[in-house]
């Protein structure tokens, strides 16, 4: 018996991309009917997740499945984490926000370039009934934009154990898809609705 779940988005790409990560037989996603505007105003990835999951359950009386995730870069501290989507100010486009890293990162040496993605999921099953989890793809900020692949920062992230010679992530695509923040969160999600479920 699978867990059926909406996704707390309107965004019917983000729910297939949750879809294929999951075994239909442990986690079912799809997309909400409609979007609802949440404000992501929370101090954390856990407490932004719990919004959203909380608006859309309270809005659709189903359990719930949300994600917060952004990119934490060591050397600046505070700029990114929660407010990823919005570095730099809204209306910029991704190279825009990836061009403006790097010259933030200008002079800042290869042994402190270190940085994180995140995806936190929030399973909302119920009032009683919530469960988080969370994915980190570890490596660092590249000196320049590379790769077509993925999105967002892709083209400056390169991934600790890709084993990828300096590529970024927007270079292995297939390396990416099971090694992501998203991927992990997904595969740590999955493990524990298996074994609560007996399915193991
Ligand atoms: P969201 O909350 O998942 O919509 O993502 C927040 C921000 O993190 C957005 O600016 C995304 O571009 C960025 N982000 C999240 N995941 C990834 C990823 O896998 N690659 C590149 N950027 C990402």
């Amino acid at each position: 018996m699978s867990i059926e779940l909406l996704l707390a988005t309107g965004n019917e790409h983000k729910a297939k991309e949750f879809s294929e990560l999951f075994d239909k037989n442990v986690v079912s996603i799809t997309a909400a009917p409609n979007k609802i505007e949440v404000v992501e105003d929370g101090t954390t990835f856990n407490e932004n997740a719990l919004k959203k999951a909380k608006a859309y359950y309270e809005e659709f009386g189903k359990p719930v499945m949300s994600d917060d995730s952004g990119l934490v870069v060591d050397a600046l501290p505070g700029e990114l984490g929660i407010h990823t989507a919005r570095f730099g100010g809204d209306g910029l486009t991704s190279q825009q926000r990836n061009e403006l890293l790097l010259k933030r990162m200008e002079n800042v040496a290869d042994s402190e370039r270190s940085a994180y993605f995140v995806c936190v999921l929030c399973f909302y099953l119920n009032d009683s009934e919530v469960f988080f989890f969370e994915g980190r793809m570890k490596g660092k900020i590249s000196h320049s934009i590379k790769g077509e692949e993925g999105f967002g920062y892709d083209p400056v992230f390169i991934a600790e154990g890709a084993d990828a010679e300096g590529k970024t992530v927007a270079m292995i695509p297939d390396w990416k898809k099971e090694n992501s923040h998203r991927s992990l969160a997904c595969r740590h999600a999955q493990k524990f609705f298996k074994e609560r479920d007996g399915q193991n």
